[in-house]
């Protein structure tokens, strides 16, 4: 199957549900700007355009955007996203009001960046009831054509549904030489996907949820390249860039195709959300989603290779209540999703403690997953970040007391669950984090 297929398509699906892809065009080529301004007329109801970046978006590529929108006719305008006491802007209400006081309407928005920059105009699209377009400007992350925003309100990390964008473009000129630490990001971002589909899967096989094999196989072709050939990742070979922008740019059409981020979220993002938050309260900045990512999916997948090794389990264990020391003023909203959670570890017990169970499950996460080493080895030699120490709070080296107890609390803050809840089920965490830390993310 060719992936381009799915484009702007609507199909029934071996998974029970009809599945409707809204994105229509995904481009990456060198004339994507072009073809970009040949299109935009065809979603706006007259030629009124309002472009959205930040400063060095709009330098990369929202000022070209705007002449060559500007030569075809109409209005162009643009929106510079402030950034805020010196850093690059941030998803979250405060911006959004920003960018709804101050920025002019229009019939067609475009978002000219990265993550930060297309969620805030897929906000903005969605509270104005207007479609829009995005240019690409990094490698970076997962969510080009993803219906969700994920953004801070009153402190929580959430997701919530907007609208997909209408087309995803970019070129391979402009990507490949985006900073290098927005590339390496979306790597740690998209090999997650091997632990947070076996998250997935878990909790069809515990809880009878909802889950769809094509979305979980739309990468299969994508995968081998930069997980066999890391160092291509670091040399930027343009094969490699264009497999890690494809697959990034379908994990996003997995998770709006279904309707959840499960294809694509599972406690390794749990472990990312978790530094956002505290660092928030803190008033600490916290590092990039996908390098963050990136070692949760290694502790994900170190953390499965030893539940898989367990030939007669006991769960002992159930998680009883949240760290309120640890999550401060926000203990309330992470109790809220974590009471949700609670029947789950019964649940789980009972249907793991049936006779076959236990192997059965085994053997179909077997399957799925990949090993640790194998995600250390990618992106060690890719030149991501797959050590604590490569992980920056404030700039500095974060430090790996707080880590630790990032792992041992991440669990808490979702109701969906996880590996990070089933190692503590069969007493692997907390008791084993020091040590899981040590042979994985220290060295
Ligand atoms: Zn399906
Ligand atoms: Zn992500």
């Amino acid at each position: 199957m060719d992936l381009h297929d799915l484009l702007g398509k609507t199909f029934d699906c071996e998974c029970g549900r009809r599945h409707i892809v809204p994105t229509e065009h995904f481009i990456f080529d060198s004339d994507a700007i072009d073809r970009l301004s040949d299109m935009a007329a065809g979603y706006a109801e007259n030629p009124d355009y309002l472009i959205i970046a930040d400063q060095r978006t709009y330098e990369v590529a929202g000022r070209l955007i705007e002449e060559t929108l500007e030569k075809r006719g109409g209005a162009v305008r643009h929106f510079i996203v402030p950034d805020q006491e010196g850093e690059s802007p941030v998803t979250d209400d405060a911006t959004r009001d920003i960018i709804l006081s101050q920025a002019p309407r229009a019939a067609l928005y475009i978002a000219a960046g990265s993550g930060v920059i297309n969620d805030l105009t897929k906000w903005i699209a969605h509270e104005r009831k207007q479609s829009f377009l995005t240019f690409a400007t990094a490698a970076s992350m997962n969510g080009y054509a993803s219906a969700n925003v994920s953004a801070t309100l009153n402190g929580l990390k959430v997701l919530f549904h907007a609208q997909a964008s209408k087309g995803v473009f970019g070129t391979p000129d402009i990507i490949e030489n985006a900073p290098f630490d927005l590339t390496t990001s979306g790597l740690g971002d998209v090999v997650a996907k091997s632990v947070s589909s076996a998250d997935w899967r878990l909790n069809q096989f515990l809880f009878d949820e909802y889950y769809c094999q094509f979305s979980v196989d739309l990468l299969k072709d994508l995968e081998p390249v930069y997980l066999n050939h890391p160092e291509k990742i670091r040399e930027r070979d343009p094969k490699a860039i264009q497999a890690l922008f494809y697959a990034l740019f379908y994990s996003s059409i997995a998770m709006t195709i279904t309707g959840t981020s499960a294809p694509a979220s599972g406690g390794e993002h749990l472990i990312s959300h978790t530094i956002d938050m505290v660092s928030a309260i803190n008033g600490l900045k916290h590092d990039l989603h996908g390098r963050q990512v990136g070692i949760g999916a290694i502790l994900s997948a170190a953390l499965y290779e030893k539940i898989l090794m367990i030939e007669r389990p006991e769960f002992d264990t159930r998680p009883q209540a949240i760290d309120k020391h640890f999550w401060g003023p926000l203990s309330h909203v992470v109790e809220g999703e974590f009471k949700k959670k609670m029947p789950k570890f019964e649940l789980a017990a009972k249907k793991l403690s049936m006779p076959r169970n236990w192997d059965d499950l085994r053997s179909i996460l077997k399957q799925s997953l990949i090993s640790p080493k194998k995600l250390k080895n990618c992106l060690s030699q890719s030149g991501a970040a797959h050590r604590i120490a490569d992980i920056r709070s404030n700039d500095k080296r974060i430090d790996p007391g707080f880590f630790l107890q990032i792992l041992k609390n991440a669990h808490q803050m979702r109701e969906r669950f996880t590996v990070l809840d089933l190692a503590i089920m069969l007493g692997i965490m907390p008791e084993q984090a020091e040590t899981i830390i040590s042979e994985w993310v220290t060295a």
